[in-house]
């Protein structure tokens, strides 16, 4: 058996992650990412496939996220017509998450028709809803540690990742001819001792290991979470005023929902109503209300968190627009997380003038968006067309990543009782990956630790 590796994406980048293998005439796929950020990444999204996409045989994935799951339709809609395989829950999360992503596709294109600024007579989505459905029949499911066969001389096993809901690492083990392998996915790794996630499972050995680098060259500056939200919180009712919570549907959402609860259950907070205003953050927490054993929110309590009494869900359009008449203050979790859009929009066009309000970051801001300029205290922002003056509260907690940061990436490592053959240094920008890569050299001394490249490619085994 002949195993060679291609990295299509997710190297020195944190998107577009997609690592073929070829083992011996099967090539099989792990992750199928979408290029997101800079123009120059997602244009590659558009480039032909690398190979054709109908000479895949078999794609593996270990988690939702759009730069993991998101190229799936094209790739698809291209030809590709062999099994793909996650867990129970990604399954749940990729079919919301591939039909948001098909309706922003098709949204855009429309747009760039309109305003007549696409370089194309007639722009076209990279996907459409179509296409995203056609992806759904060909997933098969299975729990974590599940023994998964692919093919006579190749299985796999998902592990929790405890990145988010579902999320796994990939343990693939190779019978060839003489020899017996294994190689392993990372996949992106939660970090330890987390409200919402279990710690990432524990792994022993690999013949080759890749692992994702997003903090890689970090550690993440922590708050103590509760203590600082209380103050945020008290601070607002104080004033009289609402707070805005823009966070992200798939996870920041839910934990958001666990501190706030915990807070008024123990009278840390006043009490009063806790709207969750995206419809999908609540299709996503009912997939966590309904998956109770891949996460620790259930462990000991008689009833879900996201049946508190206090939690209001506004699903419809027509009862998130009622929130702009509270009189009394009250919390609106809304989407999305940076403020690019979604429903937290006109909640900042309404909330943002009035010097009661605050608006609480919770996740990381990216350069560009609506986010971070009010993090970097603008003192007006442009939304639906209009100067909106900000004269609210703008506040920003750190330490509720969903990924390991750098001295947890090193706890996950520290399992392996001996240096894998391969280690390759992926999911990361550059300089997070070249300067995780020496450490690891550093610290574990550990032999041929790569960083590759878009497109690189290496024979992993020979004859085996
Ligand atoms: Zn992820």
């Amino acid at each position: 058996m002949n195993v060679r590796v291609k990295f299509f994406g997710g190297a020195r980048s944190v998107t577009g992650s997609k690592y073929l293998l070829e083992i011996d005439d099967f090539n099989v796929l792990i992750d199928c990412g979408l290029f997101q950020g800079l123009r120059e990444l997602r244009r590659r999204n558009w480039d032909p496939f690398p190979i054709p996409p109908e000479e895949i045989d078999a794609v593996i994935l270990t988690h939702a996220h759009i730069d993991h799951s998101g190229y799936l339709p094209r790739l698809v809609g291209e030809g590709f017509s062999g099994p793909i395989y996650c867990t129970y829950p990604t399954f749940d999360l990729v079919k919301i998450l591939l039909l948001d992503s098909a309706k922003l596709q098709e949204e855009e294109a429309n747009f760039a028709r309109k305003k007549g600024y696409s370089k194309h007579e007639n722009p076209r989505p990279l996907y459409g809803t179509r296409e995203a459905e056609a992806v759904f029949p060909l997933i098969k499911t299975f729990g974590y540690k599940e023994k998964i066969k692919i093919n006579e001389s190749i299985s796999i096993k998902f592990q929790d990742a405890g990145h988010i809901l579902g999320s796994a690492i990939v343990e693939m083990d190779l019978r060839g001819d003489t020899q017996k392998k294994k190689i392993v996915f990372s996949g992106d790794l939660g970090g330890y001792n987390q409200p919402v996630n279990y710690d990432p499972t524990p792994i022993k050995d690999a013949d080759v290991l890749f692992i994702e680098s997003t903090y890689g060259d970090r550690e993440e500056m922590e708050d103590d979470v509760a203590e600082e939200i209380q103050k945020v919180i008290n601070e607002a009712v104080e004033a009289g005023g609402h707070i805005i919570i823009p966070a992200f549907a798939v996870g920041r959402t839910q934990i958001v929902i666990y501190y706030v609860q915990e807070l008024m259950k123990s009278g840390r907070i006043p009490e009063m109503p806790i709207y969750i205003d995206s419809p999908m953050a609540i299709s996503v927490t009912d997939l966590y209300r309904r998956n109770p054993t891949c996460h620790k929110l259930r462990n000991g309590r008689d009833e879900s968190i996201f049946d508190f009494k206090h939690i209001k869900y506004r699903r419809e359009r027509k009862t998130s627009k009622l929130l702009n008449e509270l009189k009394k203050s009250a919390i609106i979790i809304s989407a999305s997380g940076m403020a690019t859009g979604g429903r937290v929009l006109h909640h900042l066009f309404h909330h943002l003038p009035n010097e009661k309000n605050t608006v609480l970051f919770v996740g990381f801001q990216a350069v560009g968006t609506r986010g971070r300029r009010l993090l970097e205290g603008e003192k007006s922002v442009k939304i639906f067309g209009q100067e909106v003056p900000v004269n609210c509260k703008i506040k920003r907690i750190y330490g509720l990543s969903a990924h390991a940061d750098k001295s947890e990436l090193f706890e996950w490592l520290s399992n392996f009782e001996d240096s894998p053959k391969f280690t390759f240094i992926v999911h990361g920008e550059p300089e997070s990956a070249e300067a995780f890569a020496e450490s690891i050299h550093e610290k574990l001394d550990w032999y041929n630790v790569k960083v590759p490249d878009y497109l690189d490619s290496e024979t992993l085994f020979w004859h085996i």
